[in-house]
């Protein structure tokens, strides 16, 4: 009897784990008509300049609205584009229509774009980057491409060298999601970054922990000594933003000054910021 129910449970097991798999090798079937089918679009959240008072930059957040399923979050579909290898094709595209969107813009403010390790290896982004700006006639240093730590890993002269060639097309480089992965120091001697991301879980934890305000001010005198700029992601609340700003934060980005975006609605940021201007 204990037997059979044991046998019960381990196939019970098992259709789960073949439903996970079937609902992911349908994800993946979808992914691949999402592109053609238009389902993909971006999202912009801007990045608040604290020391002139303005945005400085929106960063492209991609989005998949799933003819089913509905809005599938990047954290779900990013993985499995990469697995697949489908994000090289998806992040050519997000460069070309972030250069496109930013083109409206005041010359002043910048757009970033993530680029995944499995596209960054790919060695075709340099001419996806250069075919992007001068399709869309963007100034080179009004891109700035937004990569993590976890590209280190191996092969750390070759990033580096791939690093120094997309630098030398004008672009810009920022250091995402800082302080999460195989955070060494030595990457940012290796590299110029031109910002530091300084991840959302040091901010969460500013108003809670000492450790957090110390962390943060370390972070950013680096940062001021080596040339670079920093931007605290994941902003939601006043109290943070008192303390960043306090510890020589340069940016910030987050709920608390605005959730991303549709591309539709940025024209009335720049309105309404004009107008405090004037004011
Ligand atoms: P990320 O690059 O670190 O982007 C910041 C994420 O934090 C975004 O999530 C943003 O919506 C979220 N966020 C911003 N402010 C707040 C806040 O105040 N509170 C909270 N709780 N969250 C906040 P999102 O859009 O879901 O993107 C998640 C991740 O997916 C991104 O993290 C990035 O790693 C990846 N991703 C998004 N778009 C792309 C893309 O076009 N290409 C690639 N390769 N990756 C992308
Ligand atoms: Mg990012
Ligand atoms: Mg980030
Ligand atoms: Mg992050």
């Amino acid at each position: 009897r204990a037997k059979r129910e044991g046998k019960g449970g381990l196939r019970f097991f098992e259709s789960a784990m073949d439903e996970e798999a079937q609902k992911r090798r349908q994800m993946e079937l979808d992914l691949h008509d999402a592109m053609r089918e238009g389902q993909l679009f971006l999202m912009f959240q801007p990045l608040f300049d604290l020391g002139k008072g303005r945005v400085s930059a929106f960063e492209a957040l991609m989005r998949w609205q799933h003819p089913e399923r509905g809005l599938i979050s990047p954290v779900d579909f990013i993985p499995l584009a990469e697995d697949t290898g489908l994000i090289v094709p998806m992040g050519a595209w997000a460069i070309r229509e972030a250069c496109r969107a930013a083109r409206q813009w005041p010359d002043h403010v910048r757009v970033a774009v993530n680029v995944s390790a499995v596209q960054f290896r790919n060695p075709g982004l340099n001419t996806v980057v250069m075919q992007a700006l001068a399709e869309s006639g963007l100034a080179p240093d009004r891109l700035e491409l937004e990569i993590t730590e976890s590209l280190f890993i191996d092969n750390v002269e070759g990033v580096l060298a791939s690093l120094h060639s997309l630098r030398a097309l004008g672009v810009r480089v920022a250091l995402d999601d800082f302080g999460t992965g195989y955070s060494s120091l030595s990457y940012l001697r290796s590299f110029p970054f031109d910002k530091i991301k300084i991840d959302r879980s040091f901010i969460i934890d500013l108003l809670s922990s000492d450790g957090a305000t110390a962390i943060i001010k370390s972070i950013t005198t680096l940062a001021d000594a080596l040339g670079m700029e920093t931007t605290a992601e994941g902003v939601e609340n006043v109290g943070q933003l008192d303390i960043l700003r306090e510890q020589g934060c340069s940016h910030i980005q987050g709920f608390y000054f605005s959730r991303p975006l549709p591309e539709g609605a940025i024209a009335e940021l720049f309105a309404e910021e004009r107008a405090r201007a004037a004011a």
